[in-house]
């Protein structure tokens, strides 16, 4: 039975503390983002937790079009449009999040590879991972 510690739940207890853990390979130093218990590039199950600076690139995005209705998912009421994309935080760690601060109106305005840098969201007392530009 596995009892890796290297789970995205721990992933998202570090987040509520407002600090992006990720699960570093000591065989080959491949920087698993979320955390998992066995490394992507090497199979290696030796690893340590690493805190990331929140620093990285904008590497893709999509804009999300809420529809105009109270009933909403929970933690993204009443705004729209909206925009997630994959930050490259460097050390082949990747991560989905949402975007913060773009123009979303404006999708042409948003440039792939521009500095972005985390920012913590508060929705109903949860924290949630964004990333603004820097
Ligand atoms: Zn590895």
């Amino acid at each position: 039975m596995s009892t890796s510690e290297f789970t995205v739940n721990k992933f998202m207890e570090f987040l509520s503390k407002r600090k992006i853990m990720a699960a570093k390979c000591k065989k080959c130093g491949t920087v698993n983002l979320p955390p998992r218990p066995i490394c992507k590039k090497c199979r290696g199950s030796e690893l340590e937790w690493v805190e990331l600076n929140g620093k990285g690139k904008l590497v893709t995005f999509s804009v999300v079009y809420v529809p105009p209705t109270p009933l909403v998912a929970e933690g993204y009421g009443r705004e729209k449009p909206y925009a997630f994309g994959v930050v490259d935080l460097g050390q082949d760690a990747k991560i989905t999040a949402r975007l913060t601060g773009f123009d979303v109106e404006k999708p042409e305005s948003i440039r792939l590879g521009v500095n972005v840098e985390a920012e913590f969201l508060e929705r109903n007392g949860r924290v949630i991972l964004a990333f603004k530009p820097a």
